[in-house]
């Protein structure tokens, strides 16, 4: 239906952020409000570079928000899925289905965890919303009243009801209450106030290593180990949100393995099958006991052709080391942006870890920077108002990393003029 209108390549354009395309009219009377998009429309991808409907390539250090890990169109995730499509797509969870059990063993590997046990979903909220509904599970075992969370501020665990009220920033729940009383938020750099808040009334205790969404932050140490502390002392589960910053972004395989704590559940979502929706809850140890049959369940969920291609993504990362690459690209990464610090007077500092980084600006200047960095032919997100968040893909090469700094520099050279 919508073929056939495609542009032809090589337009003309201006190279400016406030373009506009028939397609953001038709959006407009056809799509609801919910989205504050920025005004490109991407028609086709490959590795690091997008293109849109006028044929203007950009470099894409966000990987569509932490997905895209491995570059768009990825000639293995593409083969695993036109052979899966050709081969089976669906036959809901009533029966067995062959990829979906490899790639929860394969996720077991890739944790470390020789008892791990897996639940599939189709997004990051619902590998929250599972783990929500695991860890009341554990906490009614013990005692009826242990169901309650505790969360950090800043933390965000996704759209549903439940991941909404887990997430850490009050404005998010304002419109939608009630939601509930069973979360209790400490700041996310408090290990004190984490060990006050979990009682014998709670279920789960729940945080990111890096808080991707509440802007590029990493969780301390301190709170890391509190949390494990007082989880084991009341008998909760300890839940990483590893939707973010798992299957190598940080590198390592998942971001609590730089730590000295290992959680009981891990959520992951967004780039385990590359763009396609997918979400894994994984437990271990008691955790991975507290389901039973008819607890939870997903039509979709764990479907043969997106967990083909998450075991595509995983076998691509352990064979071409893209765990290292990733770590090695992110000290790289790391360096170009101190040299903006350094150079750029509207870039003030960075934050993050990996090929996760924050660059922090003088002021709520984070959205023009981005608007800058469009018309640079570079793409980017204004994580906080005054922070930009780069989420490069893992197989970012030298020359795309030169070409991100050059357009980065440029951007916040143009940004620094038009304020
Ligand atoms: C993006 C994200 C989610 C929500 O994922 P959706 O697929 O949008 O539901 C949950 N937790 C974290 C840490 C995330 O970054």
């Amino acid at each position: 239906m919508m073929s056939g209108s495609s542009s032809p390549q090589g337009g003309s354009r201006p190279m400016m952020s406030g373009s506009s395309s028939p397609w953001m009219e038709r959006e407009a009377a056809a799509i609801l409000p919910t989205y504050g998009r920025r005004p490109v429309v991407f028609v086709r991808g490959s590795g690091m570079r997008l293109y849109d409907d006028d044929g203007r390539e950009y470099l894409d250090a966000l990987s569509g928000l932490s997905v895209t890990s491995l570059g768009h169109a990825h000639p293995a995730v593409t083969e695993a899925v036109a052979r899966q499509a050709a081969t089976l797509v669906h036959t809901s969870n009533l029966f067995f289905t062959t990829p979906q059990i490899e790639l929860a063993e394969r996720l077991a590997d890739t944790l470390g965890w020789a008892d791990g046990r897996s639940f599939f979903s189709n997004s990051g909220a619902e590998a929250n919303e599972a783990a929500i509904k695991l860890a009341r599970r554990h906490g009614k075992r013990r005692h009826p009243d242990k169901v309650n969370v505790v969360a950090l501020h800043g933390g965000f665990h996704g759209r549903l009801l439940g991941p909404l009220l887990l997430t850490g920033n009050p404005a998010k729940h304002e419109p939608f209450q009630p939601l509930g009383g069973w979360v209790t938020h400490v700041p996310h750099d408090d290990a004190a106030a984490l060990t006050r808040a979990v009682d014998e009334r709670t279920c789960a205790v729940w945080l990111e290593v890096v808080q991707g969404e509440g802007g590029v932050r990493s969780v301390p140490e301190d709170v890391l180990q509190a949390a494990r502390s007082a989880c084991d002392a009341h008998d909760a589960l300890l839940v990483i949100d590893e939707v973010q910053t798992g299957i190598g972004r940080l590198g390592s395989w998942y971001g609590w393995q730089q730590t000295a704590v290992e959680p009981d559940v891990v959520c992951l979502a967004k780039a385990l099958a590359n763009g396609l929706p997918i979400g894994a809850t994984v437990a271990r140890g008691a955790a991975a006991e507290a389901f039973a049959a008819g607890d939870h369940a997903s039509t979709f969920g764990g479907g043969p052709v997106v967990t083909a291609a998450a075991l595509a993504v995983l076998d691509t990362v352990a064979r071409d080391g893209l765990v290292e690459h990733a770590a090695a690209m992110g000290t790289a990464l790391r360096r170009r942006l101190e040299e903006l610090v350094t150079a750029q007077p509207l870039a003030t500092g960075i934050r993050g870890r990996g090929l996760l980084q924050g660059l922090e600006l003088a002021g709520d200047v984070a959205a023009t920077v981005v608007g800058a960095a469009l018309d640079a032919g570079l793409v980017v997100n204004d994580v906080a108002p005054d922070v930009l968040r780069l989420a490069p893909p893992l197989i970012m090469g030298d020359a795309e990393l030169d070409q991100l700094a050059e357009r980065l520099d440029a951007a916040l050279s143009t940004a620094a003029r038009a304020l």
